[in-house]
């Protein structure tokens, strides 16, 4: 009896064996690929972060911070150029979707590209609001609202404190 189910047993293993080998076999077609220069995470431990940002930055990017309206350094910038995460420098805003929210934050109706950033809800302090996180870095950027100007009717509200701005070249 104790032979036959070691014997039903092994024959089990091998069926599964089989399974996962045809399995394996089916993941290594092709797929098409949806992104072709697909955005390479940058992966860094707590301590890696709070080593390489600012007391503020670390606060907004890696624990969702707020910085208080009116003192970033960049909510009254008007300056024609590019926003980067401060964490990795991925291109997140042109200053041309830039506009005036009188909200004290840097605000912007439009990410520089559809892969710059990405959204979640977020449902903290009884608010419902959807979170903009750095794609790269998984970092907090701040939040979007449906209150923006056209085109887009959006307002990405975001704190200074995690993003770099770099003027344009003349
Ligand atoms: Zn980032």
């Amino acid at each position: 009896m104790n032979r036959r189910l070691q014997m039903i047993g092994g024959l089990l293993a091998m069926l599964l064996l089989i399974g996962y080998g045809s399995l394996a076999q089916h993941s290594k077609t092709p797929k098409p690929k949806a992104d072709p220069k697909k955005t390479e995470m940058v992966v860094k431990t707590d301590a890696e972060w709070k080593k390489i940002l600012t007391p503020m930055q670390y606060d907004v990017l890696r624990h969702a911070g707020t910085e208080r309206p009116y003192s970033g350094d960049t909510w009254n910038n008007h300056e024609a150029g590019v926003y980067r995460c401060a964490a990795d420098g991925n291109l997140l805003f042109f200053s041309k979707t830039k506009f005036e929210s009188g909200t004290g934050w840097p605000s912007f109706w439009e990410p520089a590209t559809r892969t710059a950033v990405k959204t979640r809800a977020d449902r903290t302090d009884g608010m419902d609001r959807d979170e903009v996180i750095c794609i790269k870095c998984g970092g907090h950027l701040g939040h979007v609202f449906n209150d923006g100007p056209q085109p887009t009717g959006l307002r990405y509200c975001m704190n200074s404190a995690a993003m770099k701005f770099e003027k344009a070249k003349k």
